[in-house]
This record gives C-alpha cells, structure tokens and sequence, in this order.
C-alpha cells in the first residue's frame, strides 16, 4: 500500500476524537456517518470530506477505521464498504464486538482480498481525545505493520495479542475489570455518602494507596458531583458483558461479578439513564434509581 488514505466511519464518542487525531497527524481522508450531520460538521471543522455513502468513503480510502455500536451494525457497514474497496485494502475495526463476529467479517473480507485487523481500545473518550488509548489488536502482522501509523495516531500503546478475533478476546477481559471495577467504586462511593465523607479528601486519600485506578480517578468526583454526561454509555457496556457471558458459558466458566453487573445495567436502563455515563451506575447503588 503506498499512501494511507483513511477513513472513518463512525464519529460517536469515539469515533470523532479519533478521526480528529488521524486529521492532525495528516492521515485523514474522508469521513462518513450514519446521522449525517455529525460528519458535514466534522468535515467543515477540520477540512475533511464527508463522503455520501460508505461505500463512497470506501471509494476515496485505502484504509477504514470503523467505530459502530455493535455486532449487528458493524456486519451491516461492513457490507456496505466490501465490495468498494480495492484488493489490499484493509479495514480497522476499533468497536467492541464478539471475537466470532471479527473472525467472520475477516473470511467474508478475504473473498474480496480486504484484509482485516480487530483492533478494539480501551482508556475512554479522554483517552481517545488525547489519542493514548490502548488498542488491542488481532491480525495478520503484515497488515498490522503497514496501518501502524494509523494506529499510532489515536494510541499510546498498541499490543498485537494474535490472530483476527484475539483482539477482541482481550478486549472482553478487559471489559470484566472494567465492570468489577465500576461495581466496587459505585458501591464505595455510595457508602461513602452515607458516612458523610468529605468528598475532596475521600478522593485524594483513596487515589493515593491501593484503591486508586483510572476510574475512580477519571469518574470519582464527577459522580460524586451526581454529573453523568460524559463517556460510555450503560447499554454499551451491557452489550459487552453479554458478550463475555456468552464466551464463559461456552467455556464453562463462572463470571459472578459479569452476571451481577448484567442485572444492574439492566436495571439502570430500566430506569432511563440511556445517555449518561455507565458510573451513573452509583444512583443504583444509593438506592436513588430503583431500576424498575
Ligand atoms: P456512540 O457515541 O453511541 O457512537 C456510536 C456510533 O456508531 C455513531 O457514530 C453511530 O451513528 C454509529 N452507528 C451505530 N449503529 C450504526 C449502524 N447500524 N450503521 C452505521 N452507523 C452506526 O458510541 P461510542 O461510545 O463511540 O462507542 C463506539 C464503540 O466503541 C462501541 O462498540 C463501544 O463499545 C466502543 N468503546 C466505547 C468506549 C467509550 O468510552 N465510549 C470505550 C472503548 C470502546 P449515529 O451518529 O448515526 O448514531
């Protein structure tokens, strides 16, 4: 491949700030999104091309960098931009979906000689901002090798854990953590209210020892401020624990704390709270949102 030409298709939470550092570091071709104002304004803002169609991003690019919902919406865009690609090109998919579905779109690609990397991330919308994500990634090395520069621009650290779908195997480990995590401190926090902590010291001691990590510090004082808006949205993260689930039942291992997080994003759903931010959690935990 000589030149990369890339385009984004997606400009969620996500999606936008990455294609904003792709167009800093001067790899930015064209942009496509499904609400289509999202890109037209993209496009003005940062003097990129809002492309009518996927199939018409395609047409313009040697490499898409996808960032969509789910399984469902990455088959469909997917299909959209197969048969518009030239053999060689390569799609990077960034959105969090089932390893399965990774190892399908590659052998559907392959037909049309479109390579495939898995390439999910991790470090929230702050991370994607800064461009210093992680990005797990599964594929061939050669197609790794050649969109490294790609990847390089929304990362900090970009580690190759295998063969396509191994990105998004490591991506569902994470995603455990990720909800333990949110579980623990939502719970924490919620006590901590009702001991009537002061909230600035309580954040500062705890991020000081062994209690600290990234979400207490990125979401800690938001939540405790009852500020929800930014970054990733329950039903997201509830799409992923089914994911895992439906990994461990196939490898007949029990995950207590993935099932106890299903229930309570379920309920937090039930109760609204679509758009904030999945530490909205702690309205659960303080017995404010009764999820039904
Ligand atoms: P988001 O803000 O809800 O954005 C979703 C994007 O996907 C939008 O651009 C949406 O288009 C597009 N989309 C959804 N279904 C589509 C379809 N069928 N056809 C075409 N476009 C479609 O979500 P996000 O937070 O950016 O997350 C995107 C992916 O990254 C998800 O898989 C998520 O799990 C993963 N992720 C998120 C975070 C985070 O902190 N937010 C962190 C790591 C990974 P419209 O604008 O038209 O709705």
């Amino acid at each position: 491949m000589s030149e990369l030409k890339v385009g984004v298709l997606g400009l969620g939470a996500m999606g936008r700030p990455m294609a904003c550092n792709l167009a800093s570091a001067g790899l930015l071709e064209a942009v496509w999104n499904r609400t289509s104002e999202k890109a037209l304004s993209f496009a003005s803002e940062y003097g990129s091309i809002a492309a009518a169609s996927p199939a018409a991003l395609a047409e313009r690019c040697n490499v898409i960098l996808t960032c969509v919902s789910a399984d469902d919406d990455l088959r469909e865009v997917v299909g959209q931009v197969q048969t518009a690609l030239n053999r060689g090109d390569i799609i990077v998919d960034t959105s969090t979906v089932n390893p399965g579905t990774a190892k399908s779109l590659s052998v559907q690609l392959a037909e049309f000689g479109v390579g495939f990397v898995d390439a999910p991330v991790s470090g929230g919308v702050e991370g994607a901002v800064r461009g210093t994500l992680s990005v797990m990634a599964g594929g061939d090395s050669a197609d790794l090798e050649r969109i490294s520069p790609v990847l390089g621009a929304i990362s900090a650290t970009v580690t190759h854990m295998g063969p396509v779908g191994s990105g998004q195997a490591t991506k569902a480990v994470n995603q455990v953590i990720v909800a333990g995590v949110a579980e623990c401190v939502c719970e924490a926090l919620a006590l901590s209210e009702k001991l009537n902590l002061p909230s600035v010291r309580l954040l500062s001691v705890l991020g000081a020892g062994a209690a600290g990590g990234w979400f207490l510090e990125h979401r800690g004082a938001s939540m405790l401020e009852d500020r929800f808006d930014t970054g990733f949205k329950p039903a997201l993260l509830l799409k992923d624990l089914k994911i895992v689930r439906e990994l461990a039942q196939d490898l007949d291992i029990e995950l207590n704390t993935v099932d106890a997080a299903i229930r309570d994003y379920e309920g937090l759903l039930a109760g609204g709270n679509e758009d904030n931010d999945i530490s909205g959690l702690i309205r659960l935990k303080r017995g404010s949102e009764t999820g039904k």
